[in-house]
């Protein structure tokens, strides 16, 4: 990219966020934690669902500090519903190394902030260019699509060589910034125009800034770039298969913490295991009489297929902790879902108190 046409780009890019920004709680302030969350937070999920959590992570660990000195469970609470719990974990332990070996502040350059647990590039890109202005480029699944685009990129930007080129671009972009626009400013107009302009299907090329030395434009392959590679359809996936306990008393349900690290760390759910004995086998109690079937639940994920069956127990013991859970507790179903669960236990719980009212 010619030097004096990275300018020309830059400079419609900053425009057009000045014009058409979309008025996010995260962007009326320069506080790089709560930058910091917003970005953890946007990584895979929709703005219009992260504004309500941000907004209420915010008020309940509105510093640093707050966030390190909270247990890891009132954290994973606070994510609950939200997905993907190990941005949470890593916010927490990103959190407490800036409390210990931080001394209390994040980092001040983007090479610096890449020593904080859990934050990549494209976070501290992020933190560094908007809270400092600091001339860091970034690269998203947004701001790669606008770039392949933009230049006909033919590699999978995916893959290493197509990671390099479009840093390598933004990178080039960044520099060519003239002195009065904010470096932040075009990190968040690349991320915004491919969030509303530039959007995987039908980009709104008339109304595109960069419609005039748009390459995908120019050649008509819109639909063609960025490349990606192959998904896995959902038949391809592995399959896991497990049974889960609905087990209570006194109006108590049992619930079990899995481990940290791995799927779902240190998420509480009902135990699991591969038939309804290995599950009870794995909080240390024995089956009275057989589990009665109560339905099943199916996801599919990224990378496997869940079909997890439901299944009501009485039980003989009391329930232990031991090498599949870290934790047990008794908590009313009601309870349950507002503690740190996934997806899959949400809808566990919906489908045991559907049952349960039948
Ligand atoms: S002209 Fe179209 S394809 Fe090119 S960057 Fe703009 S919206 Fe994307």
């Amino acid at each position: 990219m010619a030097r004096r046409s990275a300018r020309d780009i830059a400079r419609r890019i900053v425009a057009f966020y000045r014009r058409h920004r979309r008025d996010l709680p995260w962007r009326r302030t320069a506080d790089p934690y709560a930058i910091w969350v917003s970005e953890i937070m946007l990584q895979q999920t929709r703005v219009a669902t992260v504004i309500p959590y941000w907004e209420r992570w915010m008020a309940r660990f509105p510093t640093v500090s707050a966030l390190a000195t909270a247990p890891l469970d009132d954290v994973l609470a606070a994510w609950a519903g939200l997905g993907y719990y190990s941005r949470a974990r890593n916010l927490h332990a990103g959190a407490r190394w800036v409390a210990g070996e931080g001394a209390g502040e994040l980092p001040r350059t983007a090479s610096g902030l890449r020593a904080v647990p859990g934050i990549g590039p494209y976070t501290a890109g992020a933190i560094a260019s908007i809270a400092w202005g600091e001339r860091a480029p970034l690269v998203d699944g947004n701001v790669a699509r606008v770039l392949a685009r933009l230049h006909g990129v033919e590699d999978d930007v995916k893959s290493t060589a197509g990671q390099r080129r479009i840093w390598a671009l933004a990178g080039e972009l960044m520099t060519a910034l003239a002195a009065t626009d904010a470096a932040g400013e075009l990190n968040q107009g690349l991320m915004e125009l491919g969030a509303t302009v530039c959007t995987p299907a039908a980009p709104a090329c008339p109304t595109c800034p960069l419609s005039g030395p748009c390459v995908a434009r120019a050649d008509h392959r819109q639909d063609q770039l960025p490349r990606l590679p192959a998904r896995k359809a959902a038949a391809e996936l592995r399959e896991l298969a497990t049974v889960a306990l609905w087990i209570q008393r006194r109006g108590a349900l049992l619930l079990a913490r899995r481990p940290a690290g791995g799927l779902y760390g240190g998420l509480w759910e009902l135990p699991q295991g591969d038939d309804a004995t290995a599950a009870a086998d794995a909080v240390g109690v024995r089956l009275r009489g057989p589990a009665r079937a109560v339905g099943e639940h199916r996801q599919v994920l990224s990378h496997r297929r869940l079909r997890i069956a439901l299944a009501r127990a009485a039980v003989i013991g009391e329930p232990r902790a031991g090498d599949d859970y870290t934790a047990v507790r008794w908590s009313t179903p009601r309870a349950a879902a507002a503690l740190g669960v996934s997806s899959a236990t949400v809808a566990l719980l919906a489908l045991g108190k559907r049952a349960a009212a039948r």
